[in-house]
């Protein structure tokens, strides 16, 4: 509850261990034990009221929906001028919130959305209002009123964003009132805390660089080696680590402790012959316990859950339309190759990899780890590369796949030779996971390999790679880095964003240590909205409030990163572009409905995407039970 307030005129909440009041934008008492919301439905419903009464007063004395439909949309324009009266009080900054949160009103209440969305949040609204609950036509979660809790009260201009700011909230900031050196103190001082608060986040996610972590995985290093019979020298091998990646998901309960759940999971991934593989570099990036709770990304970017395994069980036979959740079909001109932009296109040589990744964007057709039969034909390659060579427009090719840098360096050397002699591609780009899952595979013979392509002046050779958490950040990866800077080429990572490196301040961690090691953050991905990996997925506010409180608190050469969605068959929608996106609708589970422009936007009339992401409310019921205190995120619901 707000400070100073008085107790909503509802029943208390029930005696549970575990609640949530959506007023402080959640969080009261969190259990570990309890992990998901226990919520009393009335409360919320009493909240949505007290959040903006006269809309709740508009909407209760509707007689019909189109009345109802009227009135509000007559507030929130009435509502809209009034901000700009020259005795509207309201700070500057809040009065922004409000502009905001009415376009997005007025979006979710226009027919046109409700159309094209079959679902009226107005009509469930206006029935709760009438005290009808029963007679609505879907019942609405706790997460769409907690959706309308916030937007009524940003409508109202009590979002509540600044409250910790008293300043702020009488007008002017202290510093502002003092002059030169006076004020440069106090302003610092306040930076000293920012600073202050940023490093507190920063030691809860170690990097694989810090001295603990480096002893204790030399530990596990010996470990496995010890169970393949390895020697100490075969661990700097590249080829000992190919020949001994982990296949079947039974032996890394060997090797590891993994929680029941999970282990059930890896032995139906096995009895399924899920595409599965761990390089065994990798799994020395796994604690040995999973109490220590650092390697949760490490683990979750290979160790299928049960879900996500009777997915790809079940829709197996089917999985090459089921699970091509990009349209890649629609977008693959020729065999081998995908195009979406004009300057660029995708050559796929290789369709596996060295470790499978579980929500790998191409899991509808990767068939096994390192599959002999995953190279191409080489009829198929020569014609893609000759679809390239007649195509003037083409500049710059991904080369990736699957995993390039697994081909041996003599198949490489012949592509990279046939691509080369192509006098209008300036850059090659060699799409790899390489530096994190093995990056022994750098040595300086292959290094020098890539290097021979590299020609200042005429073409670039650069190394794409993907790095989702500072865990995975080690002195081997570094060295394997700083092979290909040496050179002179540059190697950028495009990471994830999941809800294993989604927390406070987690992703400007993976930043600045990636800058430690060399490598330029170069795109951060929303999730696809692929079926079988929802879990992992992030809502889009999330994204844009870590875009706009975290990765911005770094120096400009760390947060160097876009955040996209790579929207189906259209290609990179630029998530901070606020034109090339809107919201539409909020469904009964709480879920935001997005309409996603094209990039080809004002070039081409290209349809728009419609996208329903995963609910607000359900990401923070996960972050919660992973022991975050949900206060650090409740202004997400003012990112649309
Ligand atoms: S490295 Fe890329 S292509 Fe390979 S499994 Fe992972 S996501 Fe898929």
């Amino acid at each position: 509850m707000a400070k100073g307030k008085a107790a909503p005129a509802t029943k208390p909440l029930k005696p549970v261990s575990t609640t949530i009041v959506a007023d402080e934008v959640l969080t009261d008492v969190l259990e570990k034990e309890k992990p998901r919301f226990v919520v009393d439905y009335d409360y919320y419903l009493q909240l949505l009221w007290e959040a903006n009464p006269k809309l709740h007063q508009l909407l209760s004395e509707s007689d019909s929906l189109e009345d109802a439909r009227d009135s509000v949309f007559g507030y929130l324009e009435r509502t809209e001028r009034e901000l700009f009266e020259l005795d509207n009080e309201l700070h500057i900054l809040e009065k922004a919130t409000v502009r905001e949160a009415i376009r997005v009103f007025k979006s979710i209440i226009g027919p046109i959305n409700e159309k094209r969305t079959s679902m009226s949040a107005l009509d469930c609204l206006w029935r709760l209002a009438r005290g009808k609950r029963s007679k609505l036509k879907r019942d609405v979660s706790v997460g769409f009123l907690t959706e309308f809790v916030n937007l009524f009260r940003a409508v109202a201009g009590r979002s509540n964003i600044y409250r910790e700011h008293e300043e702020v909230k009488r007008g002017i900031p202290e510093f502002l009132r003092l002059e030169g050196r006076a004020a440069a103190v106090k302003r610092s001082e306040m930076l000293d805390d920012v600073a202050a608060m940023v490093h507190k986040y920063f030691t809860r996610y170690p990097s694989g660089l810090d001295k603990e972590v480096v002893a204790w995985r030399s530990e596990n290093r010996e470990r496995i080696l010890r169970f393949f019979g390895g020697k100490p020298e075969d661990w700097e091998d590249y080829r000992w680590h190919l020949e001994h990646v982990i296949t079947k998901p039974e032996t890394v309960l060997q090797l590891i402790e993994v929680p029941a759940e999970l282990r059930e999971a890896l032995r139906s991934a096995e009895k399924v012959r899920l595409p599965f593989g761990i390089t065994p570099y990798y799994l020395s990036l796994m604690d040995r316990n999973p109490a220590i709770g650092f390697d949760h990304a490490v683990r979750a970017q290979v160790l299928p859950p049960l879900d996500y395994v009777n997915a790809m069980a079940e829709h197996r036979k089917e999985r090459t339309s089921y699970f091509d959740f990009m349209g890649e079909h629609d977008t693959s001109p020729v065999d081998l190759i995908t195009r979406r932009y004009p300057l660029i296109c995708i050559l796929k040589p290789y369709n596996t990899c060295s470790q499978i990744c579980v929500y790998c964007q191409r899991n509808w057709e990767i068939d096994q780890c390192l599959d002999p039969k995953a190279l191409a034909p080489e009829e198929e390659v020569n014609a893609a590369i000759e679809w390239i060579a007649a195509r003037n427009g083409l500049g710059d090719i991904l080369v990736t796949g699957g995993d390039p840098a697994v081909t041996g360096d003599d198949y490489l050397e012949s592509l990279l030779d046939r691509l080369s002699a192509i006098d209008h591609i300036y850059r090659i780009r060699i799409g790899t996971r390489t530096p994190v899952v093995l990056p022994q595979r750098f040595t300086d013979k292959f290094s020098d390999l890539l290097a021979k392509y590299h020609k200042p002046g005429r073409r670039e050779i650069a190394v794409v790679t993907h790095f989702i958490h500072s865990y995975e950040i080690t002195p081997e990866a570094c060295e394997a880095v700083q092979k290909l800077k040496r050179r002179g080429m540059s190697v950028y990572n495009q990471q994830v964003y999941t809800v294993e490196n989604s927390r406070r301040f987690e992703s400007a961690k993976l930043r600045r240590d990636l800058r430690t090691i060399g490598v330029d953050p170069y795109y951060v991905f929303n999730m696809k909205g692929k079926r079988e990996t929802m879990r992992y997925m992030v809502p889009i506010a999330r994204i844009l409030q870590e875009r706009k409180e975290e990765a911005r608190l770094l120096p400009g050469l760390d947060r160097t990163d876009e955040p996209v969605f790579n929207v189906p068959k259209l290609g990179k929608n630029h998530l901070r572009a606020m034109q090339d996106h809107r919201l539409v609708m909020i469904m009964p589970d709480g879920s935001r409905v997005y309409e996603f422009h094209p990039w080809e936007k004002n070039l081409t009339p290209m349809p728009p995407y419609n996208y329903v992401d995963v609910p607000i409310y359900s990401y923070l019921e996960e972050m919660a039970a992973r022991g975050e205190n949900i206060q650090d995120y409740r202004t997400i619901w003012f990112y649309y």
